[in-house]
Parts: C-alpha cells; sequence; structure tokens
C-alpha cells in the first residue's frame, strides 16, 4: 500500500505553527489550498501550509487526523504565505492570528450564492402579444434576467413573463448573485501640470521596472498627489496586475471612491469595518480571483487573498491610524512595504506631510522622492497666523479669542465659509465639584469622565462607561455644584451659536454622526449649505470644500507633552492637514491657530510655512534621543485584574531581561492610564539601536515565562501610542 502524505495546515488560532494532518487517498492538495480539518471536537478552516512530508512509521507519535475537505478557492498565493510568516514573526504573534485575518469571509469558500432567472431560448411562441414581443426584445441580449426586472424594463405584469415560460420562450436558470467586477478603463491623464507630470512619470517608471521600490510621493495639501498616483495605478493595470490603495479608514470617504470612479470608469472593490457580509464575500472573491483590479481599502485590506497584486498605494503615509492597536498590533504602512519587497513590486508612500520615518528613508538612499510643490491650478497654499493666548485674554466660559471672532465675522461677511477645530469630543472633558473640588472619574479606567450634552451622559472615552450626568456631588452631597471644565465640540458649538445666531452650523464627530448621515453633511457643506463648521479630526483630512476659507484651530496644545516621541510630529502633520481644509479653490485660504506656545519650533515652522528647518530640528532630537528612526522601540505592556499580583508579575519579568549589548529596558512602571476597562497596566520600554534584534530580544526574554490567570502579556513592537 502507497505511504499516505502528510501536509501541515496553518489553522487561525494563536498556536506556535501549523499542525499535521493525514491527506485522504484521491484528493489531491498543495500548498495554499484552504482546507477544512478536524480540531478537537470541531472543525476548523486552515490553509495547506507545505506538503510531502511522509508521516511517521506507525506507532510514533501522535495519530493523525484526516483532512475532510478542500475548498474549491484559488489557492492563497506563495507570497501571501510569506507575508503572513513575516508579519507574524516581525510583530511577534503566532502565525494563526495572522492568518485569521485573511479568513474573515469563510463564506466566501463556499459556493456562490446564486439566484434565479430567466433566459430567452429563441423559441417563438406560438401566440405573439405587443407585451410578449417587447419581454423578448429585451431578453434577446442572451443575459438571465431577474424575473422583476424584466418585466419592469418591458413594463409588464409578472403574468407576461409566466406566459412566455409556459410558452417556452423563456427558461428557468441560476445565476450568481454577485455583481461581476467592471473592468476599470486605462487612460492617461492629458491634463497634468509639468510638475506632476514629472511625478506620474516616476512613478510609472517604478511600475515598468517590476521589482521591489519605496517612492515617496510628498506634495502639499491640493497638489494633486491623488491625480499623479492615479497615473501609476493606470500603469499597474495596464500590466494586468491589481492595485491595493490603502487609506486610513476615517478617509475612506464617499468623495473619495466617486473620484477614483470618475478617473477608472468603475468604482474601486472597498474593503473597510462598515461593508456588507454579501459584499465583503463579493470582494474577497473578485480579489481572490483576479476580477476586482483596485481595491480601496483600510489597513485589513493587506490580508486579502489577491490573485496577483504589483502596486500598493498608501495614502496618507503618515497616519497614526494604520497603527492597528488591538489584537494583532501591526503598522500597515511597515507590512505594506515588507509585502512588496517580499513580492517584488513598488509601493507608493503618499503624504502632504510625511513622517519623519519616511523621510529619513529618502535620506538614506532607502526611498525615492518625489515631490509636488504647489497646489493645482489657481489654488494657493493657506496662510497661517498664530494668536498668541498668554496676551489674548479670554472671557470666562469662552474659548474663541477676539481677533478669531473678527476673521470668523470677516468670512460671513463675504459669505465664505469657516472651519472650527477642536480635537475633543463632547461638552467638557472634567467635571469638578465647586465645594469639595471631586472630579468625576471613570469607575473602570483611570480618566476623567467627559460630558456629553446632546446625550445627557457622562461618559469614559477609554471604555465606553456612561451615565447620567448627577444632580448631587457624589463625594460631599452638595447640590448644584458640578461644573464642567475646559472645552469640547458641543461646548464650542453653544458659544458658535450664541456669537454667531444667523450662520447655519454644523457639528462633526465622530459619535454624533456616522455613515450616510456623516456623508450627507459632507456634501452639504461642499455644497455651501453650512455657513461655520465646527469639528474634530473628523473633517481634519482629506476633504475637499471649495468654499471654505477660514480656518481656527480653537487649542493647539492638546496634542502636545505625553510620553510620546512624536508628540511635535504628529501636531505639525494635523494641525497642517487642517489648515489645509482652507482656500482649495480660487479663493484665498487663512488659518489662525490658538496656542499657549507660539514659541514652539512647531508653531513657528507652521507660522513660516518652514517644514524643513521643523523637520532638521526633530531629527536632530530623535537622533540625540535615540528614538525611532535612529533607534528602535518596542513596548510589553503587562496587565491584570489585581494591582498587586500585576505589579509582582512585571517585577518577576524585570529578573529575567536578558543582557544585549545595543539594547536596554525601562520599566516597569505603572502606564500612563494606570487602569484601563477594570485592568491595571505596566509599562516596559526596550530602546535598541538601529540594528539590533528587537524580536529575538523579547523572545529569548519572555521563553518560558507564563502569564496565568488574568495576567496578559501584550508586545506592541515600534508602538504610537504611549499610553
Ligand atoms: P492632494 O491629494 O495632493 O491633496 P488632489 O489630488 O486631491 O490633491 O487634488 C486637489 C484638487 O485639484 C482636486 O479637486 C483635483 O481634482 C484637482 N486637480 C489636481 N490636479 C489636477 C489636474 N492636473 N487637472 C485637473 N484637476 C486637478
Ligand atoms: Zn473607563
Amino acid at each position: 500500500m502507497p505511504a499516505q502524505q502528510v501536509v501541515d495546515v496553518l489553522l487561525p488560532l494563536a498556536l506556535p505553527g501549523p499542525y499535521s494532518y493525514l491527506v485522504p487517498k484521491g484528493l489531491d492538495v498543495a500548498p495554499g489550498d484552504y482546507v477544512r480539518v478536524p480540531l478537537g471536537p470541531r472543525d476548523t478552516i486552515g490553509v495547506v501550509w507545505s506538503v510531502g512530508r511522509p508521516p511517521r512509521p506507525e506507532g510514533e507519535g501522535p495519530k493523525l487526523r484526516p483532512v475532510r475537505e478542500k475548498y474549491d478557492a484559488p489557492r492563497l498565493k506563495e507570497v501571501q504565505r510569506r507575508f503572513i510568516e513575516w508579519v507574524a514573526s516581525y510583530n511577534l504573534v503566532p502565525p494563526g492570528l495572522v492568518l485569521r485575518m485573511c479568513l474573515r469571509v469563510p463564506a466566501a469558500l463556499g459556493d456562490p450564492r446564486m439566484r434565479m432567472g430567466y433566459r430567452y431560448t429563441g423559441a417563438e411562441p406560438e401566440r405573439m402579444t405587443p407585451q410578449r414581443a417587447r419581454v423578448l426584445d429585451i431578453a434577446a441580449d442572451g443575459l438571465v434576467w431577474r424575473a422583476s426586472e424584466l418585466a419592469e424594463a418591458a413594463g409588464v405584469t409578472s403574468a407576461v413573463i409566466k406566459g412566455l415560460v409556459d410558452a417556452g420562450a423563456l427558461v428557468q436558470e441560476h445565476f450568481p448573485a454577485d455583481r461581476p467586477f467592471q473592468q476599470p478603463r486605462i487612460q492617461p491623464h492629458i491634463g497634468l501640470s509639468r510638475e506632476q507630470a514629472a511625478a506620474a512619470q516616476a512613478l510609472r517608471a517604478a511600475v515598468a521596472e517590476r521589482t521591489f521600490s519605496v517612492t515617496l510621493l510628498d506634495g502639499v495639501t491640493g497638489s494633486g498627489k491623488t491625480e499623479v498616483y492615479c497615473e501609476a495605478i493606470a500603469a499597474a493595470l495596464a500590466a494586468d496586475r491589481q492595485v491595493l490603495v490603502l487609506l486610513p479608514e476615517i478617509a475612506l470617504t464617499a468623495g473619495f471612491i466617486r473620484r477614483l470612479e470618475e478617473r477608472f470608469g468603475t468604482p474601486p472593490a472597498e474593503w473597510h469595518s462598515a461593508l456588507k457580509s454579501t459584499e465583503r464575500e463579493r470582494v474577497w472573491r473578485g480579489v481572490a480571483d483576479g476580477s476586482a483590479k483596485i481595491i480601496l481599502g483600510a489597513r485589513s485590506a493587506l490580508f486579502l487573498p489577491f490573485d496577483r497584486l504589483g502596486l500598493i498605494v498608501v495614502d496618507e503615509e503618515h497616519e497614526a491610524a494604520f497603527k492597528q492597536e488591538e489584537g494583532v498590533t501591526y503598522h500597515a504602512r511597515d507590512m505594506a512595504v515588507a509585502y512588496g519587497s517580499l513580492g517584488r513590486f513598488p509601493v507608493i508612500l503618499s503624504s502632504a506631510t510625511p513622517s519623519l520615518e519616511s523621510l529619513v528613508n529618502v535620506d538614506r538612499g532607502r526611498y525615492r522622492h518625489a515631490t509636488l510643490s504647489a497646489r493645482h491650478g489657481a489654488a494657493r497654499l493657506p496662510t497661517i497666523d498664530l494668536i498668541d493666548m498668554r496676551t489674548t485674554p479670554l472671557e470666562r466660559g469662552r474659548w474663541m479669542s477676539e481677533p478669531l471672532v473678527a476673521e470668523v465675522v470677516k468670512a460671513l461677511n463675504e459669505g465664505e465659509q469657516a472651519l472650527l477645530f477642536l480635537n475633543r469630543r463632547g461638552y467638557a472633558p472634567l467635571t469638578l465639584c465647586r465645594a469639595c473640588g471631586h472630579r468625576l472619574q471613570c469607575p473602570n479606567c483611570e480618566a476623567w469622565l467627559v460630558e456629553h450634552r446632546f446625550r445627557r451622559q457622562l461618559i469614559c472615552h477609554h471604555c465606553g462607561f456612561a451615565a447620567p450626568v448627577p444632580h448631587v456631588c457624589p463625594s460631599c452631597n452638595a447640590e448644584n455644584t458640578l461644573v464642567p471644565c475646559g472645552p469640547g465640540i458641543e461646548r464650542l458649538a453653544e458659544e458658535v451659536a450664541d456669537r454667531f445666531p444667523d450662520a447655519r452650523t454644523a457639528i462633526l464627530s465622530s459619535d454624533l454622526l456616522r455613515g450616510a448621515g456623516l456623508r450627507q453633511v459632507f456634501r452639504d457643506i461642499a455644497d455651501r449649505r453650512y455657513d461655520i463648521v465646527i469639528g474634530t479630526q473628523l473633517v481634519a483630512k482629506g476633504h475637499h470644500f471649495p468654499g471654505l476659507t477660514l480656518v481656527g484651530v480653537i487649542d493647539a496644545d492638546l496634542v502636545l507633552g505625553g510620553a510620546d516621541p512624536r508628540a511635535a510630529e504628529r501636531t505639525y502633520q494635523l494641525l497642517s492637514q487642517v489648515a489645509g481644509r482652507a482656500g482649495r479653490e480660487s479663493l484665498p485660504g487663512r488659518a489662525f491657530i490658538q496656542t499657549y506656545m507660539p514659541d514652539h519650533p512647531l508653531m513657528c515652522a507652521l507660522a513660516s510655512g518652514d517644514r524643513a528647518s521643523f523637520l532638521e530640528q526633530e531629527k536632530k532630537q530623535r537622533e540625540q534621543a535615540g528614538m525611532p528612526p535612529y533607534g528602535r522601540l518596542a513596548a510589553l505592556i503587562i496587565s491584570g485584574r489585581d494591582q498587586l499580583e500585576t505589579e509582582r508579575f512585571a517585577r518577576e519579568l524585570s529578573l529575567h531581561i536578558p543582557e544585549a549589548k545595543g539594547g536596554r529596558v525601562f520599566g516597569p512602571s505603572p502606564a500612563p492610564i494606570a487602569l484601563v476597562r477594570g485592568r491595571y497596566r505596566y509599562r516596559f520600554l526596550v530602546q535598541a539601536e538601529r540594528d539590533f534584534n528587537i524580536q529575538g530580544f523579547i523572545a529569548a526574554w519572555l521563553s518560558g515565562i507564563q502569564a496565568r490567570g488574568s495576567l496578559r502579556i501584550d508586545i506592541d513592537i515600534d508602538p504610537y501610542s504611549f499610553l
């Protein structure tokens, strides 16, 4: 009897590696095949990782169980399997958990959903009426029509359709329920400016090389970066490759999708958290069989089963939102670059405010640089002025300074729009008792409760805890002594309504509006149905509002401070993006920033438009401190339900820190937010030289260590959050 084959199957679970199974006779499997295999009492879907190992001799090792079934889907390609392994080893997570992100749509592995329809057989019915003739005229296209659609197109009742079936002229047939993907139209853009054309040429050349490269497309807001990288997309499509465009989830707007649709004649396949499950299935299949050509997605789109991916564009590459913070932590931009290197295709990183990481990679000669220095057409970059809040007093309970109010009045008088930016949801970030000084705090987290006046609730922004606003102080029982402190956008809206009672005002934040409602407001702003827009970072990025000429930043100093080594860089990026909303067409734009730190280098750089000198200084500081991108960081977050036990475990861990040249460990120290969702948190920070094997170091440190009970160790390679 010929020996049965053994295959190693990677399962979507937190296991150290693939499991072995026997292949039943007659079943032909190869690496990348999706299979159903038994695991304990249940079956699970996995992917064949390797084949061909002979089984162990009888009686040695555990008895292997057989593969139950192979799915009829296109194989997961070699490059994706290598990518999964790479993501797992870089981020120190089990490969099965990375595979799980590829298997989010198990239904797509089954048979495609079918629908019932009717097709013309070519036979003439014995009795012909004008109605019947109209139906057959339409059905003569040979396609399978749904009864209702055919009846509607011909303007007849369903009885007419049924009559034609009885007469043998129409026959019932099944057809796939999924709408097929249309092929994009590929034609070059003819109206590019000279600078745009040069950048587009560089990107097309990178595609033509059919090998790995990274190009940083670095152009001011409104310079036409999207137009330019669409030329590279067209080139990749012409070479019969698929293209992935990654955007931060928040920037995946209807406006952006429409632009790609206009450019390529058909909408891109979308991939993000708001998709319906049938659409998910359709996209997953279309990506796997290669019929979906342009995929526009949030970070998780990296794990779709591409048939022949040939280009990744990461738009807004500087965005911290590309970092997945929960579950498998990974940075989608960095993973995209690794993917390009494994798959030998080009990657384009696009931004008006590139990350220091990417700029330093340009300095080092690892990335190419394509720049766009001017806005398209007549549009000019906005002027930015600082309002020194140390010398400009605010009225009590008010947050807009007189100079800013005057600017808003001016804009309104001109019939132009103003955007007031405050990156704080809710009414007030803190509620305090005037009598005893008690501050209302979340019971599960070490965080203040934020008052949300529209919802009449106090909400914790870390765990979602919500409670009604109390009438008496929970600490001293005094009545009517609780007062809101500081501004949120709801409070700013109150001030705006008071100051500008006739202005049409829109308030935008993620907790107030979502989905279709939000899209409608964005359209209405673009159509100038609002005069003043009050918003959080939801409005800061990517949007194009032609009538918006004034941007006012209410509190620019919010994001500075704290343990984040990128705080200044991120503030600079955010404020440049916000200011960049102004004056995107022929009307000139102005931005005013209220700040208590007008001498801070980043404020000076914003006001003078001197990005280069800010970056030089930032680079110098990071280099001296050994911070990224000159050094490497990783964080270990130790958490548990019991404070003492968690602290003890963290201390015990510190006894096992390995000796290594080029790396050192800080901590354990209580995390800045030391309690979240009832879990106490301690942090270690590993800081190392650039060529230090930080993954190997952490693996060695944690080998043989078990987190028991409620204790947990979360590893964050290249952390972006330091809370
Ligand atoms: P960015 O992505 O750099 O912010 P966009 O690509 O969104 O810039 O371009 C800004 C605006 O200018 C958009 O409305 C875009 O359609 C328009 N635009 C840019 N370049 C051109 C061009 N060559 N021809 C026509 N319109 C252009
Ligand atoms: Zn909480």
